[in-house]
């Protein structure tokens, strides 16, 4: 059976991850409340604003059960803002921002926005015979990796795509790029 995968819908760019999910033939669920959460497979946390959505999460009713799914080993991709939700550390947040913790990373929000606030660039990612072209967008740097977290791609030298369990997370935005490798790989993984 094909896999129903969620959408967060809450803010940010959750329309072009569906975009990029319908392409790979899967039933693309958008979500915006706990009921719609416990129909899916697996979820996209996709980019736009941490702080902003932590707290719709909040409002919404969503942050418990989506913590207890996560908890309960349902597969997650995270892109930017995702991945600073999901992130077992957050440098620079908000103090009431709220984090999932699910990834033992430690990232740093806004962290390239002093150099220049948004760049794309050719990355090579584990696994993948050609670069994948990754586009970051006011994006968050990884400083620390836990132990039990795979580094699948850097960006001079810093980590900027992680695979943790069933969780994948991306400091860039894979949903941008007309490229369906990284989500076609998430699936796969399910
Ligand atoms: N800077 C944003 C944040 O802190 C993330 C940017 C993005 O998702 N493109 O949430």
């Amino acid at each position: 059976m094909k896999p129903r995968v969620g959408v967060l819908a809450l803010q940010g760019g959750f329309a072009a991850h569906a975009a990029i999910l319908h392409r790979l033939d899967v039933r693309v669920d958008e979500i915006r409340t706990a009921e719609q959460l416990a129909a899916v497979d697996a979820l996209v946390m996709p980019g736009g604003e941490s702080t902003t959505m932590s707290m719709l999460l909040e409002r919404s009713g969503l942050l418990e059960p989506l913590a207890e799914r996560l908890d309960g080993g349902m597969g997650v991709l995270g892109t930017c803002a995702g991945m600073i939700l999901l992130a077992a550390e957050v440098v620079d947040g908000r103090a009431d921002q709220h984090s999932l913790g699910l990834v033992d990373i430690t990232v740093r929000r806004n962290a390239y926005g002093t150099q220049i606030e948004s760049f794309e660039a050719d990355i090579a990612v584990y696994g993948f015979e050609t670069p994948f072209h990754a586009v970051f967008i006011r994006a968050p740097a990884v400083e620390r990796v836990g132990p039990g977290v795979e580094v699948l791609a850097r960006h001079e030298g810093r980590p900027v795509l992680c695979r943790s369990g069933r969780a994948t997370v991306a400091a860039f935005h894979p949903e941008l790029s007309g490229d369906g490798r990284l989500h076609a790989r998430f699936l796969d993984d399910l």
